[in-house]
């Protein structure tokens, strides 16, 4: 089948065009808008997919060198994410589904993001362990098959990526921080400030701790010496980085150990951290597990995603109908 994907959940405007299951365009519009906040901005956000869409359309529609008329279906983003955003996103494909008579698809964005992997070679075979890590989530999810998937463990409060954002911003560095972070990280040493790793039952994660304690130490360091974050910026980027990173492969490796699986997949936004990939392919390279990690284009929000996981849906018949409604809070199972 030939399917229009439009993905309108956060701050990214995309669309992407696939066919049998090969992609043929992914066209992202990143909003930079909300630097200058410090945060996505939900009203912004909504109005810069208003004005964005139509253009990343014509434009994913051009590059995969397809008509309307040779569309078999429309899919769109139906959940978690900004109601307003996921609004626009999902008006618009539903209407043109209906102009167009062709069937509609209803992804969820976190399920999207763990079938991203399914994009291009080497793709991971069923059952797999895969952890997402994005900014509004932290998951670990045994996945059966396209369709079936079991979240065993996740964030009880930050997401990965807001303990690197929010982080980041207590170090002055620009929003989103965790890039900044990231690159700061390569420069420092890891083991300089000891952070606390956010223990849990189970499977689930806790960042908040380290938020806390950054805040805590840094606001007694700077009270002794004013240039204590420049200073010492690269050594905290690398302590708070190799933190998190600790944090998540701990119950990623347990989970794993505990389930028998030996493919484990990386997803969302946090998968470009250059620590957490090397750690993690270290991790494998010393139980010989296999790793999987999407190229960048399809880690971040992208529909190309979504479009993969709607040619999953199509094959299976599971179609949405015009009554179907976003949900900001749906749930992955
Ligand atoms: P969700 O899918 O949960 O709704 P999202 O789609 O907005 O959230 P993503 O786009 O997947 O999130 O990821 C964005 C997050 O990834 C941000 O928190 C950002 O700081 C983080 N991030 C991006 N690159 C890096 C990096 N190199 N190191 C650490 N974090 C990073
Ligand atoms: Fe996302």
């Amino acid at each position: 089948p030939v399917i229009l994907a439009i993905e309108s959940s956060c701050d990214d405007t995309s669309a992407a065009v696939m066919a049998g299951g090969e992609i043929l365009s992914n066209v992202v519009a990143t909003q930079q808008v909300h630097e200058q906040y410090g945060g996505v901005v939900p009203e912004l956000a909504s109005r810069a997919h208003q004005q964005h869409l139509i253009p990343v359309v014509q434009e994913a529609l051009r590059r995969a060198k397809v008509t309307k008329s040779d569309l078999d279906a429309v899919a769109f983003t139906q959940g978690p994410g900004l109601l307003g955003s996921l609004l626009v996103g999902s008006m618009f494909a539903k209407t043109f589904a209906l102009a167009l008579d062709k069937p509609l698809i209803a992804v969820n964005h976190m399920r999207a993001h763990i079938l991203a992997h399914f994009i291009r070679a080497p793709r991971p075979q069923f059952p797999f362990l895969c952890l997402t890590v994005s900014g509004g989530h932290t998951q670990l999810v045994i996945v059966r098959s396209a369709l079936d998937m079991e979240v065993i463990g996740q964030t009880i409060d930050d997401a990965a990526g807001e303990a690197f954002d929010k982080t980041a911003k207590l170090l002055g560095l620009p929003y989103p921080g965790g890039p900044h972070l990231d690159k700061q990280a390569k420069l420092g040493n890891p083991t300089r400030f000891p952070f606390p790793v956010g223990a849990m039952p189970g499977y689930d994660f806790s960042f908040s701790g380290l938020k806390t304690a950054v805040m805590y130490f840094l606001r007694q360091q700077t009270a002794q010496n004013p240039n204590f974050i420049q200073e010492n910026l690269a050594d905290l980027c690398a302590s708070i980085q190799h933190t998190i990173i600790l944090t998540l492969l701990r119950q990623f490796t347990r989970a794993a150990q505990d389930h028998g699986l030996t493919q484990l997949a990386l997803a969302g936004g946090v998968a470009a951290n250059s620590g957490l990939r090397a750690a993690l392919t270290q991790l494998g390279e010393e139980r010989g597990w296999e790793i999987f990690i999407p190229d960048f284009e399809f880690c971040t929000d992208n529909a190309g995603m979504v479009a993969m996981t709607a040619h999953f849906q199509f094959e299976a018949g599971a179609f949405a109908d015009q009554l179907s409604s976003p949900d900001p809070r749906l749930k992955l199972t």
